[in-house]
């Protein structure tokens, strides 16, 4: 499937001079996310990362993507959240922004030291979130394995910002 042709492009939102990527018309084509799943399991497959123990969604729309992947996989999900979402006890890391910082959290109990983890968002941009969600997976004591992200935007070489496990990415801007 075409993703490219299919994912929208927002100019100026949320802000003037930023194009959006808007996935949701690919999420309302009937095919669209059984193709993502499929391409994200195919690309893995062929890193030979070995067994999957846990998929690590990113707030919000890695949800959607994270939880259709662990399902398909047969492995558990785990939420990572803004603050003050999730109800029990969380492991919490802050991160710089262009302007000012952000905080992500995952439930201290989610994920068992020495899983196998790969970590799911719709796209990656600066890198900033998903180096955030690696923190709080070696809070854990878990083992990051790889990410799989439907959309990468290389200009702004967000990878630089990753610790260095194996990178899936769908669709290249
Ligand atoms: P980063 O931390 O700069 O890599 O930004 C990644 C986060 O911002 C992800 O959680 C994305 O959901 C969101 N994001 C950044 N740019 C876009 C976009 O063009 N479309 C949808 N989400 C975006």
């Amino acid at each position: 499937m075409d993703f490219k042709s299919i994912i929208r492009d927002i100019p100026d939102f949320p802000q003037q001079g930023i194009i959006f990527r808007d996935i949701t018309p690919l999420l309302a084509h009937r095919d669209g996310l059984t193709a993502i799943i499929q391409d994200f399991k195919t690309k893995f497959a062929e890193l030979n990362i070995g067994e999957i123990d846990c998929i690590v969604g990113i707030e919000s729309r890695g949800f959607i993507l994270g939880a259709a992947l662990a399902m398909s996989l047969g492995c558990s999900f785990v939420p990572v959240r803004k603050p003050k979402k999730l109800p029990s006890a969380v492991f919490r890391v802050e991160y710089s922004l262009e302007y000012g910082t952000d905080t992500l959290e995952m439930h201290q109990d989610a994920i068992a030291a020495g899983e196998r983890v790969i970590i799911i968002d719709d796209v990656i941009a600066t890198g900033g979130t998903a180096a955030a969600t690696a923190k709080l997976i070696q809070q854990a004591g878990a083992e990051l394995i790889g990410y799989g992200f439907l959309i990468e935007l290389d200009f702004l070489n967000g990878r630089k910002a990753l610790p260095e496990v194996p990178i899936v990415s769908l669709v290249n801007y």
